[in-house]
């Protein structure tokens, strides 16, 4: 198999968002293609069984605090980043490849990647937001220092980035954060030594690490926070000055580390103060969302493309189980969903390159930041639905280990966790509607689509988004309405998804778009239970590779 050119759907879109600096990337594309379906997918298979060891001590009773990894963990950072997932942003030798879409070619390659391997992905993604933060915020001298190394493809050369918010208290309530920062002035880039604990570190034994801290002295709450770059390493080459204490036991996500920190005089390097720390960290939460939901969408490809796999040739009741009309649905449904998944994924990554790279407009970043959360949030849940259907596609043999599916469930089963939980992200969503009038855009950008959508859908359509217009007049002027919340952004959500992919004007409209977006639309609003769209198999092998 190779994941690029078997997926028509995504050579459309990577077609399109590339434009002529398509030719240049295409060979690159399905390089990955290829290794991630066969050596990628060994490997992630192997590092998740032998995963990695905390190394307290060397033989001589000094602490070294080292990381040991199975030898396919290394094979897969070389793949992972010897394919220029974050390279594609930010090595100048890219720039053919990337045209003026930086972010639509590392995503295109971590969506092929995090099909393989959803755990390395994380470690992935935390390296391009340390890049992003400090080619956003950083001193130039820092900029220098850690930038070419986080983006390069050679292994030996690579540093991996990390951030460390989380502390026993809370991760959602990221204001509680006790960790102090002691020294200094406030003047970017100016060292100071950390002191506290960290309770949730992925990626632990990261080379660049960005972290929130609070000043001495500095009020409470987010607004008192700071963010700074944590090296592992100092300026000798000797350890910095903080010990892992245990590396976690994990449901899912095994192939790389998650430790357990305390900071003990750490040496670390200002990016933003109070004011601004807590700011500038949420640019790395927007990008590591957009991963997340990048994560979410190869999670659901990977489990439809098992499940076709394996239905095409299980032979039950005298013929294959894919053509049994409960399991066509079922894959069916599947494959509509993930479809869906990936053409609004990447209307997100499209606004990110506008707003990032590019010369978006006000309405495109009001767009992008009521997007994100939501992407994050549906896509999440929507990844632990269809890989659960996955595993059970696969019958008792999905449940066990030696598949795949098993562990693509366990790892997807984060990804509504971290970056924010669900309810979480429906308050962010809400502070984007109360603050930025997002929902101005959604409604603006919903009934765009829908001027595309069949037209005999058409009607429906407007009436929802009509009433979902209605509901925010109450729960605005409501102080009593937050419960609500989560019931208004799960329809405003699913119509934003489902209409997508009806839309020529976004790239998507095709034959398949248009049929997987009336099924999930016939099935999240149903009319009546005589549902009249029964699929074929003829449909269901389009939708999942046409
Ligand atoms: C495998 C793994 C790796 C991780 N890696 C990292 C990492 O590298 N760096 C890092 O900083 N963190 C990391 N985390 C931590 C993660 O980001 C947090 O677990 C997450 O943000 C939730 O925080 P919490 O665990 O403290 O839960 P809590 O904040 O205690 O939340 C508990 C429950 O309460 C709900 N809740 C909280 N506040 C509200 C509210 N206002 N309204 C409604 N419901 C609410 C939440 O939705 C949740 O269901 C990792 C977590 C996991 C599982």
């Amino acid at each position: 198999m190779n994941w690029f050119t078997d997926e028509a759907a995504l050579q459309r879109i990577t077609r399109r968002r590339l434009g002529a600096a398509f030719e240049h990337a295409q060979p690159r594309l399905t390089t990955l293609g290829a290794a991630a379906a066969t050596d990628g997918a060994r490997w992630a298979q192997e590092a998740d069984h032998d995963g990695p060891t905390l190394v307290t001590h060397d033989r001589a009773g000094n602490r070294i605090d080292e990381i040991d990894y199975h030898p396919s963990y290394r094979e897969l950072q070389k793949l992972g980043y010897g394919s220029g997932i974050v390279a594609a942003t930010y090595d100048p030798s890219f720039a053919k490849e990337r045209g003026d879409a930086p972010k639509s070619l590392t995503f295109s390659l971590g969506y092929l990647f995090a099909q393989a391997e959803a755990g390395m992905y994380c470690p992935v993604c935390m390296t391009d937001g340390a890049a992003h933060l400090l080619r956003k915020f950083g001193t130039p001298a820092l900029k220098d220092r850690f930038i070419p190394r986080l983006a390069s493809i050679d292994r030996a050369q690579l540093f991996t980035g990390a951030m460390f918010l989380t502390e026993k208290e809370g991760g959602s309530d990221v204001g509680q954060i006790k960790t102090v920062a002691k020294g200094g002035n406030g003047t970017p880039g100016e060292a100071v030594t950390l002191h506290g604990d960290k309770w949730f570190c992925s990626n632990v034994d990261a080379d660049v690490i960005m972290i929130l801290a609070r000043p001495e002295g500095a009020v409470a709450g987010t607004r008192g926070l700071g963010l700074y770059v944590l090296p592992r390493a100092g300026d000798d080459g000797r350890r910095n000055g903080f010990r892992i204490d245990r590396i976690k036991d994990k449901l899912g996500e095994r192939s790389f580390p998650t430790g357990e920190v305390t900071l003990d005089g750490a040496r670390a390097f200002l990016l933003g103060g109070p004011g601004q720390g807590f700011h500038q960290m949420t640019e790395m939460l927007n990008l590591s969302r957009l991963y997340n939901a990048a994560a979410s969408v190869a999670c659901m490809r990977r489990a439809v493309v098992e499940a076709m796999a394996w239905s095409r040739t299980r032979v039950a009741f005298g013929k294959p189980v894919i053509g049994h009309p409960l399991m066509t649905e079922q894959l069916f449904d599947m494959a509509c969903e993930q479809r869906l998944a990936l053409n609004w994924f990447f209307r997100g990554v499209e606004l990110m390159d506008r707003c990032d790279f590019g010369d978006g407009t006000p309405e495109e970043r009001r767009t992008l930041r009521m997007l994100t959360p939501l992407l994050k949030y549906v896509l999440g849940k929507k990844a632990v639905q269809v890989c659960s259907e996955g595993v059970e596609a696969l019958g008792g043999n999905g449940y066990i280990e030696d598949w795949p599916v098993a562990r693509v469930l366990r790892d997807a089963q984060v990804l509504p966790i971290w970056e924010g939980t669900s309810n979480i992200l429906v308050l962010d969503a809400f502070r984007a509607l109360k603050k930025e009038a997002g929902h101005e855009v959604l409604f603006a950008e919903v009934e765009k689509n829908i001027a595309e959508a069949p037209v005999d859908l058409q009607g429906r359509l407007s009436k929802l988004l009509g009433e979902l217009a209605e509901a925010l007049g109450h729960i605005a002027t409501d102080p009593d309405a937050e419960h609500v919340f989560r019931d208004w952004t799960d329809r405003a959500a699913s119509l934003w998804n489902i209409t997508t992919s009806f839309s020529k004007r976004l790239g998507y409209g095709t034959e398949t778009d248009v049929r997987a977006a009336r099924r999930i639309f016939e099935r999240s609003f149903p009319t009546s239970l005589l549902r009249r769209d029964r699929a074929t198999v003829a449909e269901l092998e389009a939708v999942f590779s046409k």
